[in-house]
């Protein structure tokens, strides 16, 4: 199983990803745990480019399929092919989102790097961590030292944030959007739902 875990920076991801893996963990399923940008020697290093230095958005549009090239092919497909569930801090919806929704990347060319890329594979759920920029904002604040992306102002996470419910509305099979400012066990005991009938 391939579940993938999207929202705008500070809407609590970490925590449920943890939670889940634990779960999973506990039932002696064999759980890989990655993200995005990232996931392999490769992207990481790409993922240190994107972070860390300035660039046009079309050059980070196409360094993000790069490293989600190299992470499906080297990480994703194997784990799933042996049987393990992978749980993806961030994929292909992320691009959707903060590229072509929050910069403008027009999302027709975002769908042609997809279908090059990804030829078609998708997770089997995606959880949106729905929640308002401005609780997010608060949340994030006194934090990690913030990247590149989360110095973005808030009508950049509005747009982001209205771009992933938009692509949650067009693939409702997929999607579970979560109200990321419930409580912390409501929101573990919703992704158990989801999960429990692959066990
Ligand atoms: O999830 P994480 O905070 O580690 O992601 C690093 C940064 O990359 C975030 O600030 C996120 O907004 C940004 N990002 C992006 N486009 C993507 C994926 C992540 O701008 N497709
Ligand atoms: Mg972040």
């Amino acid at each position: 199983r391939f579940i993938t875990f999207e929202g705008i920076d500070g809407a609590g991801k970490t925590t449920q990803i943890d939670r889940l893996e634990n779960f999973l963990r506990s039932r002696a399923i064999e759980v890989v745990r990655t993200r995005e940008p990232g996931g392999t020697p490769l992207g990481e290093k790409i993922r240190g480019l994107l972070l860390g230095d300035e660039m046009g958005v079309t050059a980070e549009t196409l360094l993000f399929f790069a490293a989600r090239a190299e992470h499906v092919e080297r990480v994703i497909r194997p784990a799933l092919e042996r049987g393990a569930w992978v749980l993806s801090d961030r994929f292909a919806d992320a691009t959707y989102a903060y590229q072509a929704g929050g910069k403008g990347v027009p999302g027709e060319r975002v769908e042609a790097l997809e279908a090059w890329t990804l030829e078609g594979f998708a997770p089997d759920r995606t959880i949106l961590f729905d929640l308002p920029p401005a609780v997010a904002e608060s949340r994030r604040a006194g934090r990690e030292a913030s990247d590149r992306f989360e110095r973005e102002n808030r009508d950049f996470f509005d747009r982001v944030r209205d771009a992933y419910l938009e692509r949650a509305k067009n693939d409702p099979k997929r999607f579970v959007v979560v109200d990321a400012s419930a409580d912390p066990d409501t929101i573990a005991e919703t992704l158990l739902k989801e999960v429990r009938p692959w066990l």
